[in-house]
């Protein structure tokens, strides 16, 4: 289908005797939210990994549109459109809210150099970040310091950072962990009006909200997919309930 932005084919990640994807496929469609749902150690994050390319694969492969990016480093498919985000540990606390996203910005730079060099060319990136920072409600903080923000706020300075990269996928591993009700609902609303422009992949545990804005779910048990189907038809299934909710 022309829609489709990502593509996992196949994927399984073995370590060591562990097998914690076993033959996983799925797709991540233009302007759709696909949640995957499943227990702890149910291979989530390890299917993320795979496919932002911060694990390699043990077999399968990934596809960017029609582009093999199985053998590609995270950079590298930075560079053609995946956006992940790494819950913290890719915002620099000492820098400001609009710093943070003007070096992503400027990480999609190919000559290295430039990336710390001078103001030589850096209208283009802070008006890059500036679109990141206000898709995602941060006006107002540009001159913040990051570690000054609340919980909330810097989650959602984890999406500008990426949205600054620009993006045509993100792969959003638990963006509502650890967030209050209030965060939540803002978190939600963002990630709704996100989806117009992009396709998103999410893992999160909040029922509520993955019922909320998935457009399509894949269930996941002990590596392998369970089932992939509309919410509804998720939510009915007499095999979700059993593998996921233990009744
Ligand atoms: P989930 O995100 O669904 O909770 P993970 O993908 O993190 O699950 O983990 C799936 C399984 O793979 C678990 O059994 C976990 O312990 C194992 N695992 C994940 N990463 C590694 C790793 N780097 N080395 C060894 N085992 C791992
Ligand atoms: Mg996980």
């Amino acid at each position: 289908m022309n829609d489709v932005l990502l593509r996992a084919e196949n994927v399984s990640k073995h370590f060591g005797g562990l097998v914690a994807n076993d033959n996983v496929s799925l797709s991540v469609y233009k302007g759709k939210t696909h949640a995957i749902l499943g227990p702890n150690g149910a291979g989530k994050s390890t299917l993320i990994n795979m496919l932002s390319g911060d694990l390699t694969c043990s077999s399968g492969s990934v596809f960017l549109g029609n582009l093999d990016v199985t053998h590609l480093q995270p950079n590298e498919r930075s560079l053609l459109g995946i956006g992940r985000s790494y819950q913290k540990t890719n915002i620099f606390p000492t820098f400001t809210v609009l710093e943070n996203c003007r070096l992503a910005a400027q990480s999609r730079e190919p000559r290295l150099g430039a990336v710390f060099s001078s103001a030589s060319n850096y209208e283009p990136y802070k008006n890059l970040a500036e679109k990141a920072i206000w898709e995602t409600g941060l006006e107002g903080y540009e001159s913040r310091v990051a570690s000054a923000l609340s919980h909330g706020e810097q989650r959602q300075l984890e999406l500008a950072i990426v949205l600054a990269t620009q993006p045509s996928v993100l792969l959003l591993d638990e963006p509502l962990a650890g967030m209050g009700s209030e965060e939540s609902f803002q978190m939600i609303d963002l990630l709704k009006k996100l989806v117009k422009t992009h396709g998103i992949l999410l893992v999160e545990h909040d029922m509520d909200a993955v019922f909320a804005i998935a457009d399509i779910i894949t269930v996941m048990v002990n590596g392998s997919v369970l089932m992939t189907d509309t919410p509804d038809r998720v939510r009915a299934s007499a095999e979700v309930q059993q593998a996921y909710f233990g009744h």
